[in-house]
C-alpha cells in the first residue's frame, strides 16, 4: 500500500497520479518517489540528530562528573 508522504494516509494509484485518500494530495509517480526518498532522508537525519543528542547528553554528564571531580579536589 502506498503512503502519502504528507500525512502518511493511504494513497491510491489513479493513473497518472498517486492520490491520497486522506488529504487529497496528488503526486506523479516521480514526485511521489522523490518525496518518499526525501522523507526517508529526513527521518534518517532526525535519527542521526537523536543519536547526536544522546551523545551530547553523555558528554555533558561526563563533563558534570569532571567538574565535580575537579571541584572536589579543591
Ligand atoms: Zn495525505
Amino acid at each position: 500500500m502506498a503512503r502519502c508522504p504528507e500525512c502518511s494516509g493511504e494513497a491510491k494509484w489513479q493513473s497518472p497520479f498517486y492520490v491520497c485518500t486522506v488529504c487529497g494530495l496528488a503526486l506523479r509517480r516521480r514526485e511521489y518517489e522523490r518525496m518518499h526518498h526525501r522523507q526517508k532522508t529526513a527521518l534518517w537525519e532526525a535519527q542521526l540528530d537523536d543519536q547526536q543528542d544522546e551523545h551530547e547528553k553523555k558528554r555533558k554528564k561526563h563533563k558534570e562528573y569532571e567538574d565535580w571531580f575537579l571541584g572536589s579536589k579543591k
